[in-house]
């Protein structure tokens, strides 16, 4: 029973992946169906390190929640990021869509703010460039990770 209702959600998931264009419901970019692409094909595709690859993985989303009744049926399931469906709690789909972590203000960490005061004085290309851009986009995942509740293991 519960294994067919496992089965059930993987496949509206991925009608829902379909019939989105492989595009996130909630914040319209690209997704991570694992189920149909390796993970080192979506890694290259997205341009995504394996640790954010997880939060841009496809997962079946209840619009009306299952909490409060929402069904399998087709018209209540949408595919959405990891990230984006597990970052929802208790808001309805609107208020979530307006809340979205895709432009968190950068000026939360005062880490990223001086990354981003050292990138504009840093010439593109140099090495001390791609430090910088690696070091920013560990932080960003870190941060996007804690929203979620995801417990990343990253070393900063
Ligand atoms: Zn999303």
């Amino acid at each position: 029973m519960a294994s067919n209702n496992r089965k059930l959600i993987i496949k509206r998931r991925q009608e829902s992946f379909i019939r989105q264009g492989g595009l996130c419901f909630y914040c319209n970019k690209p997704m991570w169906e694992g189920e149909v692409e390796s993970k080192t094909a979506a890694m290259a595709r997205l341009g995504v390190t394996r640790t954010e690859l997880k939060l841009l993985m496809s997962t079946a989303e209840h619009l009306l929640r299952k909490a409060d009744g929402g069904g399998n049926c087709r018209d209540n399931i949408v595919a959405a990021h990891a990230i984006c469906n597990h970052s929802r709690e208790e808001r309805t789909v609107e208020e979530h869509k307006a809340t979205l972590w895709i432009d968190p203000p950068a000026d939360e960490d005062p880490r990223i703010v001086e990354i981003i005061d050292r990138l504009k004085v840093v010439k593109d290309g140099s090495r001390l460039h791609t430090e910088l851009m690696g070091k920013f986009k560990a932080l960003r995942t870190h941060q996007l990770a804690e929203q979620i509740g995801y417990n990343l293991q990253v070393t900063l």
